[in-house]
């Protein structure tokens, strides 16, 4: 009796429950996730990124992996349905043995576009193990593009390094950032673009850019699992990051010799019409 009762009572407050989470569970469920290398917990110099061959760069790689397997388990704790993961680092890092269930991972080369397989079925952009644009004196192995040539870029005016690239063109297809891993220096970054409501994850301090204080494996992968989870929660809130066309561009690097020595710096100045252009300015 005592049962039916409270049921009777509590049945039309649970429908009233159930209808408003039906009204607020976002329908944005399909995560893009765009890796790199250099912002990867325990990875803090050129050695660990530039020579995937050599011990370094495999356990560098490795470390990369149980960064991603975190999110990955994050994201799919906050609801995400379907993640596809990108493996963005130039000479590529994915260790296939090392794959968290639950997404499907995208790596080799050469692919017909930088971000293959983007498009506007997706709901959220979250970029991974990334670092701070050239430049950042805090930035563990900071750059933009290329490490080698020191390559800078100018957007409208604004100085911008891979996040603002990478989110812009996830931008053209409506999938704002979500969720930014990397040191302390590229989490500042993600903030000052992409706003407060961009979950950010550190897992390291820049002390130069070859010198960090890491933050231990098993801190920074509970705190990936919660950010991740978090940033699915964040994800209605989150703007897209857009850069208004026709874009203004200027980029300057070093022009190298043969042996790979510095010759001199080189400025180029254009304008980018569409910004799936982007990354061929
Ligand atoms: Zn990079």
């Amino acid at each position: 009796m005592l049962c039916r009762r409270s049921f009777c009572l509590l049945w039309p407050a649970l429908v009233v429950l159930s209808a408003c989470a039906a009204d607020r569970a976002p329908a944005a469920r399909k995560i893009y996730i765009v890796t790199d290398l250099e912002g990867a917990t325990g990875v803090y110099k050129f050695a660990q990124t530039r020579e995937p061959g050599n011990p370094l760069g495999r356990e560098a790689n490795e470390y990369l992996m149980h960064d991603i397997a975190a999110v990955v388990r994050g994201l799919r704790e906050g609801g995400a349905t379907e993640i596809v993961v990108l493996d963005g680092h130039g000479s590529q890092a994915f260790v296939p043995h090392l794959m968290e269930p639950g997404a499907r991972y995208i790596t080799g080369k050469p692919r017909p576009d930088v971000l293959w397989g983007l498009d506007d079925s997706f709901d959220g952009l979250v970029l991974l193990a990334h670092h701070a644009m050239m430049g950042t004196p805090d930035g563990v192995l900071h750059h933009t593009q290329s490490s080698r040539t020191e390559n800078r870029y100018w957007y409208n005016g604004v100085e911008s390094g891979e996040l603002a690239q990478v989110a812009a063109v996830a931008g053209h297809y409506g999938l704002p950032p979500i969720l930014v891993t990397g040191d302390e220096a590229t989490c500042r970054e993600a903030r000052a673009f992409f706003g407060p409501a961009c979950v950010t994850v550190p897992v390291k301090r820049g002390i130069s850019r070859e010198a960090a204080v890491l933050y231990p494996f098993p801190e920074t992968r509970a705190a990936l699992v919660e950010g991740a989870r978090r940033a699915m929660a964040a994800l209605p809130d989150c703007p897209t990051y857009r850069i208004a066309t026709p874009i203004k561009a200027k980029k300057t690097y070093l022009e190298l010799d043969e042996k790979g020595a510095p010759v001199k710096e080189a400025t180029k100045e254009g304008t980018i019409t569409d910004v799936l252009q982007l990354f061929s300015f």
